[in-house]
């Protein structure tokens, strides 16, 4: 579905209002359009940016509908918005990307199976719902293997690393009990992610991979291009614009790869929204993750993904931002703050991204 441009002054809504959300409002607000934001809390980072704030539950439906009802394209910030109460609410005002998209990234053995599906490699898996489910799929994976709660887990939580010394009911205790899937650890050597976005009339583009690094389950650092190679690089990105169209989507998704030491790429997860590892671009490009997203959903030309500078994106966490003196001092680095006011252990503050010259003779 193909609509007219959206143009200034009309309203995109935008549910969740948290650190992504807020970036998407400020995005928006430079083509001057008007964004109302739906999140359970009054504080959230978006409401510091917002035009309007409708404060309450994700699953109201009569919240969902005045969120709707104001706006002229729906999007969203986060990949467990309830489907059902959207789907009873959506009318006659386009969501993007497609309820579709949420439904395949908010279960991982839904997404894993639709992967695998349209021919995309994962690692190997199986669904678990039970104790001795799980002892027999451990006995067929073998080795090391990564149980996970089908839904909810976010930056390594509803996680249980399995091996050797670790006993599978103990691992399935450590989740909850949860329905589960049951992953084979993958030997990778680094992992990547690349961000792409499809149009309403099919167009897509991606920007460069970013290899990343976490701790402790959290993204550290994005380098782009850090050790991708253009071939490496040019077979990720035609993975994602694979999915984009499987999914017949609209917006910027993002894609995180194992990627083995052979090269070989292995898909882990897929976010259908705006990502933590796509946050240099408002550093390095001309049009961030952020803008191509609003883009995207508002019926817009797509623009170029060309990169200007090599970079490191750097994510804040906790007292990390109590740095802020000597971060806003440095003269290579765009600083973003996300406006929480306390800044807990393993919370995303905000983010830095160094840049790194190109040398270009002008
Ligand atoms: P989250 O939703 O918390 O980001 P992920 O599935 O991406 O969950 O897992 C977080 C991190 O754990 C990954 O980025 C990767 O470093 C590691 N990991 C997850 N699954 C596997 C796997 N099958 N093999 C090896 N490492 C994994
Ligand atoms: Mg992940």
């Amino acid at each position: 579905m193909s609509g007219a441009p959206l143009q200034p002054g009309a309203t995109i809504g935008i549910i969740g209002g948290g650190q992504l959300g807020r970036m998407l409002a400020m995005a928006a607000a430079r083509f001057g359009y008007t964004i109302a934001v739906l999140d359970p809390s009054k504080d959230c980072p978006a409401a510091q940016v917002a035009t309007t704030l409708i404060v309450g539950p994700y699953d109201d439906e009569p919240t969902l509908r005045c969120l709707f009802e104001m706006s002229d394209v729906v999007t969203y910030e986060f990949e467990n918005v309830p489907v059902e109460p959207v789907r009873a609410v959506i009318g006659d005002t386009p969501l993007h990307p497609p309820a579709e998209a949420l439904e395949v990234s908010q279960d991982r053995v839904v997404e894993k199976a639709f992967l695998n599906g349209i021919g995309v490699a994962t690692a190997e898996w199986r669904a678990i719902d039970t104790a001795d489910e799980l002892g027999h799929a451990l006995l067929d994976l073998g080795g090391d293997c990564i149980l996970k709660t089908r839904r909810f887990g976010y930056d390594g939580k509803g996680q249980a690393r399995i091996n050797a010394e670790t006993t599978f009911t103990d691992a399935f205790e450590e989740i909850g009990r949860a329905p589960a899937i049951l992953e084979k650890k993958v030997p990778f050597a680094f992992e990547l992610s690349v961000i792409a976005a499809r149009g309403q009339s099919g167009e897509i583009v991606a920007y460069d991979p970013a290899e990343n690094v976490h701790t402790l389950g959290i993204l550290k650092t994005s380098t782009v291009p850090g050790q991708i190679t253009a071939e490496i690089a040019e077979r990720a990105k035609a993975m994602a614009s694979q999915i984009l169209t499987h999914l017949n989507y609209v917006g910027v998704i993002g894609v995180e790869f194992f990627v083995g030491k052979d090269g070989t790429l292995v898909v882990n997860e897929i976010a259908p929204r705006v990502h933590n590892s796509g946050h240099w671009t408002e550093a390095a490009c001309l049009c961030s993750q952020f803008e191509q997203h609003i883009r995207a959903i508002a019926g817009l030309p797509l623009a170029p993904t060309d990169r200007h500078f090599a970079c490191v994106m750097e994510n804040l966490i906790g007292d990390d931002v109590a740095q802020f003196d000597a971060l806003v001092a440095e003269p290579a680095a765009v600083l973003h703050l996300y406006g929480k006011a306390e800044a807990r252990r393993g919370r995303k503050m905000g983010h830095v991204t160094r840049v790194k010259a190109r040398t270009s003779g002008i």
